[in-house]
């Protein structure tokens, strides 16, 4: 009923959408999103462009593997993010997964991962967006993976300021301990291949808290999946 009251338009680039255009971006824009180019590192997922990787030593040992769709950069690349965290496009989530569930990933990452787990958000930041972007993209990821999303295996200890304008060191800073695993989480987390979703990847500062505290909670060895990466030094995006 709202569709024929109200011509939708992509949640990017605003152009009204043709009727066969179903989702909440448009096609053009899909097409134009910047995927991570190959060759990428078999382990963190970041491109190499011929040399070896420098990424995966922001990862610690216990992180066996990481994947991203593309570069959290740009009109599309971020556009696309922007819509599912600040503009309530929650549907968009469900496209980004469709995008995340293409990735390539080690034989033993398939058969081993037991559950997928967001990032959680503080819950005034939560209070505040309605819904935890993560979480969204954790549960349509899931459905394709047919795996379970745990959700309640993290706690945030404190809520943490945001990462956007922080230097590496402050990102650092600022969310080292900000998470544990809860202790009714034990029993799921012990020995388990866990999976940690977030919308982007910056330092991997927030992922390594997360699964410094999912090991510290028993977990074995841990993956994570974010739809966005932000470009470093060097990086052609
Ligand atoms: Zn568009
Ligand atoms: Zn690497």
């Amino acid at each position: 009923m709202l569709e024929l009251l109200l011509p939708r338009a992509c949640a990017v680039c605003e152009r009204l959408l043709d009727h066969d255009e179903r989702g909440v971006v448009c096609g053009r824009c899909w097409a134009r999103l910047p995927v991570l180019p190959w060759p990428q590192c078999e382990r963190c997922g970041h491109p190499t462009y011929g040399h070896a990787c420098r990424w995966c030593e922001l990862l610690p040992a216990h992180v066996r593997c990481a994947r991203s769709v593309c570069w959290a950069n740009g009109e599309i690349g971020l556009g696309t993010v922007h819509a599912l965290k600040y503009q309530g496009w929650h549907r968009v989530a469900d496209e980004m997964a469709a995008r995340l569930a293409r990735l390539s990933w080690p034989l033993d990452v398939i058969e081993e991962r037991r559950a997928l787990v967001p990032v959680p958000l503080s819950a005034k930041r939560q209070r505040e967006r309605g819904y935890n972007q993560s979480e969204r993209l954790a549960r349509a990821l899931a459905d394709r993976w047919r795996i379970p999303v745990w959700s309640d295996v993290l706690a945030r200890t404190r809520h943490t300021e945001t990462q956007t304008r922080l230097t590496p060191g402050d990102r650092l800073r600022n969310v080292s301990g900000a998470f544990r695993a809860r202790e009714s989480a034990r029993n799921m987390l012990r020995g388990a291949h866990v999976v940690v979703v977030d919308d982007v990847v910056t330092t991997a500062a927030t992922l390594n808290a997360c699964a410094a505290a999912l090991c510290a909670g028993g977990a074995r060895i841990i993956s994570f999946v974010t739809f966005g990466r932000a470009p470093a030094l060097g990086d052609r995006w």
